[in-house]
């Protein structure tokens, strides 16, 4: 059978599948992500305001981070994954966060990045779950595209 790799992509091919706009999207719809994304209908004339946009708690407003905190993993920015339950997650990868929280300990379980180990993190003020905080080399923050405005 080949239902855990159909779920867990990881466990067939060792590789994470970033998203790629060529192979179409399969991901929920996520009303809030579409005014936080330089859209590639716009080029280059956003890119200085981008430089220091504040990124938002969806559910509270508070600051988690900003633009400038953005960073490429593997080469891409947003991921897309499925958890073990089948949960589709978009991601977008931070090098910091100074508003969102590390919870609980850090384990290498169903890790996405190979080499990574995760934490949860939470808003601080609010509490949502709002992605993960990866640790290895370096570390980076994995948040939830649709919780972030
Ligand atoms: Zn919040």
């Amino acid at each position: 059978m080949t239902w855990c790799e159909r779920l867990w992509p990881i466990t067939g091919t060792g590789r994470s599948r970033p998203v790629d706009p060529r192979l179409g999207r399969t991901r929920p719809p996520a009303p809030t992500s579409g005014t936080a994304r330089p859209p590639a209908a716009h080029p280059g004339d956003q890119s200085a305001h981008l430089e220091e946009q504040a990124i938002l708690c969806a559910v509270c407003k508070a600051r988690i981070t900003d633009q400038r905190q953005a960073t490429a993993i593997d080469g891409h920015h947003e991921h897309a994954f499925f958890n073990p339950a089948g949960i589709a997650f978009e991601i977008r990868c931070f090098r910091a966060a100074p508003g969102a929280i590390p919870r609980g300990g850090a384990t290498a379980a169903f890790t996405w990045f190979p080499g990574y180990r995760w934490r949860f993190v939470q808003c601080a003020l609010c509490r949502t779950h709002l992605g993960w905080l990866f640790t290895g080399a370096d570390s980076f923050h994995g948040l939830i595209a649709s919780l972030l405005r």
